[in-house]
């Protein structure tokens, strides 16, 4: 079974063909510039293929990018399978699931309509995510469609957790609770950390998905029971553009010297904060490690302040669960930065976190990183949200 796995936003198109016999990929890569003047670029994992990257294609919408991506897999030359036939269904990265998807599920008109009614919770993402599926539908009318939602591992969520402290009508009224996002990240990690653990019938976990965007989640024997992200992706720690967590008296402070409106002030607390606004260097955090090692002050206080949030955060979610058995790094910086690994769990000693430096030392794959004393485990974990978006559609087509 083949299954093309779709990752579409505003402008681009991730896309990645797996089969799911040995669960291998055949062929990824990016439509980049959509509506703009289209580049793109092709990946096949075969022998003798060759890669082709930011090639200029026209691409006025999603509907040619889908287009020029499935033309490239079944290219007679070039491409992995022979023929679209060869697809068995498609599986969509969607955004906001609301409190309508707890799971992941087959595409419908009742599934369209509800990914629609939560697009004032995910503006940016999820008319992007439709425009993606239905693309799909419209050059493979039929291949079964399925969605996978960010928020939906989060659901399971107590509701000491996901509630806000403002009056309650606006959570009856209007769905305003704390969600989260990169649920399938954290479900394959949290997963495969049970895994290394040895299957124990109980189990808490803490999983710390560190890339541009970042996000804390606290597992308890496999379920979701808090997460730092919120009703959007603006909550938690510092990312590499965003606040995180702030007073909200800040906005009104600032828009009343400013004179911003809510648009410009949600624009600098998306874009324009986090270790970017505080280092004033970059949003990347080779560059800003880069400043601090150079005697940069503030690319050394934006480093500081966000190891001090996460593990502050770790210390609050290990109190949510009344402990913690392992503690898992993943995504871009979590992978692939053993200074920021070894500089959050240095704040978590207290807890009998002990990093062992040179179990430390490696980049991504699946390692064990704590010391053979550590009370808790610490491990690196490379996240695969394509292969877990391509299982449950594999699982969902073959009911
Ligand atoms: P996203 O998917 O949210 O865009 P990624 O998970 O790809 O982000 O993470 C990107 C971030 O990972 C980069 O901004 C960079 O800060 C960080 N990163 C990647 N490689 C390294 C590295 N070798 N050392 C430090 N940071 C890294």
């Amino acid at each position: 079974m083949k299954i093309l796995v779709i990752n579409a936003g505003s402008s681009s198109l991730k896309y990645q063909l797996v089969d799911m016999d040995n669960e291998s990929v055949m062929a990824s890569g990016i439509c980049e510039r959509i509506g703009i003047d289209g580049l793109f670029t092709y990946k096949p994992q075969l022998e003798g293929k060759t890669v082709v990257k930011d090639l200029a294609v026209s691409m006025p919408t999603h509907s040619e990018a889908i287009q020029t991506v499935l033309a490239a897999l079944v290219d007679k030359d070039n491409g992995v399978i022979a023929s679209m036939d060869e697809i068995d269904a498609c599986g969509h990265r969607v955004l906001h699931g609301g409190m309508e998807f707890t799971e992941s599920c087959i595409v419908n008109d009742d599934v369209i309509a509800a990914i629609k009614k939560c697009i004032p919770l995910g503006p940016l993402h999820n008319p992007a995510n439709l425009t993606g599926i239905q693309a799909c539908q419209a050059v493979m009318p039929k291949t079964p469609q399925v969605a996978v939602f960010d928020t939906a591992f989060h659901m399971t969520m107590p509701a000491e957790a996901y509630i806000y402290a403002i009056p309650y009508e606006y959570y009856e009224k209007d769905q305003v609770r704390r969600y989260g996002f990169h649920g399938t990240s954290h479900r394959y990690i949290s997963a495969r950390a049970i895994d290394l653990l040895g299957n124990p019938e109980h189990s808490k976990v803490i999983c710390c998905h560190l890339g541009n965007g970042a996000s804390l989640s606290a597992v308890v024997d496999g379920k979701c029971v808090d997460t730092s992200m919120g009703l959007g992706p603006l909550a938690g720690f510092p990312m590499g553009t965003r606040s995180g967590d702030i007073d909200a008296t800040i906005m009104e402070y600032l828009m009343g010297i400013y004179g911003y409106d809510i648009k410009e002030m949600m624009n600098i607390l998306n874009k324009k904060s986090g270790v970017l606004g505080v280092s004033g260097v970059s949003s990347d955090f080779r560059d800003i490690e880069n400043a601090a090692k150079e005697g940069n002050e503030r690319a050394q206080l934006a480093l500081k302040k966000y190891f001090y949030e996460v593990s502050k955060y770790i210390g609050a979610y290990a109190a949510a669960m009344g402990g913690v058995d392992a503690i898992v790094f993943t995504a871009g910086l979590g992978e692939n930065s053993p200074a920021t690994r070894e500089a959050i769990c240095a704040n978590l000693g207290f807890m009998g976190v002990e990093i062992c430096s040179e179990r430390n030392n490696i980049r991504g794959g699946e390692h064990l990183i704590s010391s053979d004393n550590s009370k808790v485990k610490a491990f690196v974990i490379a996240t695969n949200e394509e292969l877990m978006i391509a299982r449950d559609t594999k699982e969902l087509v073959t009911k």
